[in-house]
């Protein structure tokens, strides 16, 4: 896989596939533009070389044109992030495209429309790649959370630079970070998941257990594992659907020689509200009109106990609802044990868009061995998957 400093970049328009899927507030304000830092570097090493930066990105999952999803946003955002001046192209492919291209002599930055608003993207299709691919003389990947799509602009579209395609700096370091941890693998190996679905979750859970020692699970997603056990879990949110696929996974588990540790107790409350009324109660005794919002303490001391003894930990997923600030405790003690592990000797790999912002909102992202932007993309890579958007820069 190249990178960008193969390359002399002067001259050149770059083609740059970012990830600025960017949570917005009701206002269109950026709430967390980790994400758009991320790409900082790359950009600087552009336009410092005397190339053109073309960035393109998805955002939300529109469907069609949907002007809430537009690009358009966050351009003041990214421009300030970069502190580089920025043009908003909102036609990405077509007659008037082209004739734009070539009224933009000028901008050392380009930002195109969401590309998800051609359904070309997401199908990978080819004809729409080749359009995409009309806008750069070199195509980079900076965008790891996705690289596990085959989409248009993730992966298709590299097949249009052949020799002439690389990996952004963030790009490259994830995926040296996570082939450390597949190598180095030193046991035992934890995994931590939480966060709201199981379904989300599900290809990425059963690709790594072969490779764990113990798997955690707490957040949204143990209620539905807890039910499939019998348990009563109350109004929590829980996927019906997936109760087959939970006690799939917990027998796989087993088989395997995993060791799964569930919630033992939660926080309950009578409604979502931070001010809701409380009671910690067991996590298989939920009483009807009352949710398990975050983890109990019981869990927590449990928790802490198998983080501290591990020497290699993967988290992915919120414990708890962190977003609201009493039911943050749960995932703050589990960042601090993990923080502490780390201090001892292990090695933490944090990822996932959520798992990223709980550990930012908490102030532990410099006490982590790495933090990823990719939640499928990591759980994927560490399953040994080959990822379209990392084949398609080495093929
Ligand atoms: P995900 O994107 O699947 O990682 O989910 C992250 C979301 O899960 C966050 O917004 C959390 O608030 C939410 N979450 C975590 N624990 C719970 C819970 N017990 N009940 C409802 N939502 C939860």
């Amino acid at each position: 896989m190249k990178t960008l400093d193969d390359f002399d970049l002067s001259g050149k328009r770059v083609l740059v596939r970012v990830d600025y899927n960017v949570p917005l507030d009701d206002r269109f304000q950026v709430t967390d533009a980790t994400r758009i830092e991320v790409s900082k570097p790359t950009v600087e090493k552009i336009v410092n070389d005397g190339g053109r930066a073309i960035l393109m990105s998805h955002l939300g999952r529109p469907k069609g044109v949907e002007s809430r999803f537009s690009l358009r946003h966050i351009a003041a955002e990214v421009s300030d992030t970069l502190g580089v001046p920025l043009d908003f192209v909102s036609d990405v492919v077509g007659g008037r495209a082209r004739a734009k291209r070539s009224r933009l002599r000028k901008a050392r930055v380009l930002l195109l429309e969401n590309l998800r608003f051609h359904e070309g993207e997401v199908q990978g299709d080819v004809r729409f790649a080749e359009q995409l691919a009309e806008w750069g003389d070199i195509y980079v990947n900076e965008a790891f959370a996705t690289a596990h799509r085959a989409h248009a602009s993730t992966a298709v579209v590299a097949r249009f630079f052949p020799g002439k395609k690389a990996a952004g700096y963030a790009f490259e370091k994830e995926v040296s970070a996570i082939k450390r941890v597949l190598k180095a693998g030193r046991k035992p190996v934890t995994a931590i998941l939480g966060g709201a679905k199981v379904s989300s979750k599900i290809t990425g859970v059963e690709n790594i257990l072969p490779s764990v020692d113990n798997l955690i699970v707490g957040g949204g997603m143990a209620f539905t594992f807890i039910q499939a056990l019998g348990g009563r879990i109350g109004g929590s949110i829980c996927e019906a659907d997936k109760l087959t696929v939970a006690r799939r996974i917990l027998n796989q588990a087993e088989g395997q020689g995993v060791k799964v540790f569930l919630p033992l107790d939660v926080i309950a409350a009578d409604r979502f509200a931070d001010q809701a009324h409380t009671k910690v109660v067991g996590s298989d005794r939920i009483p009807a009109g009352w949710q398990g919002l975050d983890i109990g303490p019981k869990t927590v001391a449990r928790f802490g106990d198998v983080i501290l003894r591990s020497k290699t930990i993967l988290w992915n997923g919120p414990l708890g609802v962190f977003e609201l600030p009493n039911f943050a405790k749960g995932t703050m003690a589990v960042g601090n044990h993990i923080a502490q592990a780390t201090r001892d000797g292990a090695f933490s790999l944090v990822g996932g868009g959520d798992s990223v912002a709980a550990v930012e909102k908490l102030g532990l992202q410099n006490r982590m061995s790495c933090v990823s932007t990719g939640g499928g993309a990591l759980l994927a890579c560490l399953a040994d998957q080959t990822l379209p958007g990392i084949a398609a820069l080495e093929s």
